[in-house]
């Protein structure tokens, strides 16, 4: 049985007093709220090879090619960012291995920064044939969109997709070595009673985070759709711990970037909920993103961003695009105001990358 609420564990809420939060030694920028911001999310393309139901519509159209930003681009930004002390980059997108480029990218980005982290959001459909050369190339994490193992109902969510594409996508991961997390996005009415029961399991016997994410309002013309099949961690670890016994809180209640993390007794992997809607993790966000169109996007779900391929394609000095970021990460709005009913229409998650 689970005893612990949401209220008493011991992570950083929205409403903690900013005084708590400033790291001075930390790596990365400060904002105007004394987080340190130093994880740059990277949407490389908005294009997918799938559509989620909770991600785009069917008829998704796609941004223009002129609009996107090319590899030399992408690879000038993250090194500014890096010098700035940005440590962390994952890749995302839209698929972000539809890339065309993306080893490249991950090598060049390593020899320029190798201390920094870099990661990758994938549905995993491709991962068969890249794991290994990203591996390669210098990626160290990968999580795997993976709502359930349910071939048909995998189909039903992705439109179109194999779920065994994915699962060897998975496979090959692990065989070359990755950090594997899984990313279950539960959506109320498709996946969220055996499913999340068959991927806690996995948890059971293998090293993996199994990531159960609550659903996010977006824009894309999806919105009611998103709003009515949201389900509560609360929900989900109740229903969990009845089938497969309690779930331990892990790391004292710390979250793991976004997730707080809970694990079934005598397992190999860990159970993490990432829950922006009903337990928001404003107050611990150290991150930025970077859209596929260039611009940086302070936080996931307001609509503040700040242009930094006109600058960089007007051939601006790496001092004044130092300052361009700084002044804008400075700016980083507190927290996203889902509990008020407020939520960003203007991109798709699939062109933010999550
Ligand atoms: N295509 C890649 C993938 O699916 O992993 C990367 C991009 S996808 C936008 C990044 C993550 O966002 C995925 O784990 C996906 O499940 C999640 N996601 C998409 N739409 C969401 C929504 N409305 N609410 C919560 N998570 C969402
Ligand atoms: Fe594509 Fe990922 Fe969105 Fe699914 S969640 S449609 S795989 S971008």
């Amino acid at each position: 049985m689970i005893t612990t609420h949401i209220e008493t564990l011991r992570y950083r809420r929205a409403d903690d007093p900013v005084s708590t939060l400033a790291t001075p030694s930390a790596p990365g920028l400060k904002d105007q709220h004394s987080r340190n911001i130093n994880y740059l999310r990277i949407s490389l393309t908005d294009v997918c090879n799938l559509r989620c139901v909770y991600c785009m519509p069917e008829s998704m159209t796609f941004k223009p090619e002129p609009e996107m930003l090319q590899l030399d681009e992408f690879e000038a930004l993250i090194k500014i960012f890096a010098k700035l002390g940005f440590n962390k980059f994952r890749y995302t997108g839209g698929e972000p291995t539809l890339f065309k480029a993306l080893p490249t990218l991950i090598k060049n980005v390593q020899d320029a920064a190798p201390d920094a982290l870099q990661a990758l959001t994938t549905n995993g459909i491709t991962l068969a044939h890249l794991a290994t050369p990203l591996r390669d190339a210098g990626v160290q994490r990968v999580n795997i969109s993976i709502d359930t193992l349910h071939p048909g109902r995998y189909r039903d969510i992705t439109r179109w997709g194999r779920l065994q594409d994915a699962l060897n996508g998975l496979e090959a991961a692990e065989r070359a070595g990755l950090q594997v997390k899984i990313n279950a996005v539960i959506v109320r009415g498709w996946n969220d009673q055996e499913d999340v029961i068959e991927l806690a399991k996995l948890s059971q016997h293998k090293p993996w985070q199994i990531r159960f994410i609550e659903l996010m309002p977006f824009g894309g013309g999806i919105h009611s759709f998103q709003q009515d099949r949201i389900v509560s961690e609360q929900e989900l670890r109740d229903r969990i711990s009845a089938a497969l016994g309690p779930l331990e809180l892990q790391n004292n209640g710390t979250l793991d970037g976004e997730a707080r993390v809970f694990a079934l007794h005598g397992a190999k992997g860990s159970l993490g909920f990432i829950s922006s809607v009903t337990a928001p993790f404003c107050a611990s966000c150290n991150r930025a993103r970077l859209t596929a169109d260039g611009k940086l996007r302070l936080c996931l779900l307001r609509p503040d961003e700040i242009d930094l391929r006109t600058p960089l394609r007007q051939g601006q000095s790496v001092t004044d695009m130092n300052s361009h970021i700084r002044k804008a990460i400075f700016r980083k709005p507190w927290g996203h105001g889902l509990d008020q009913d407020e939520f960003a229409t203007d991109r798709a998650m699939s062109e933010i990358g999550g």
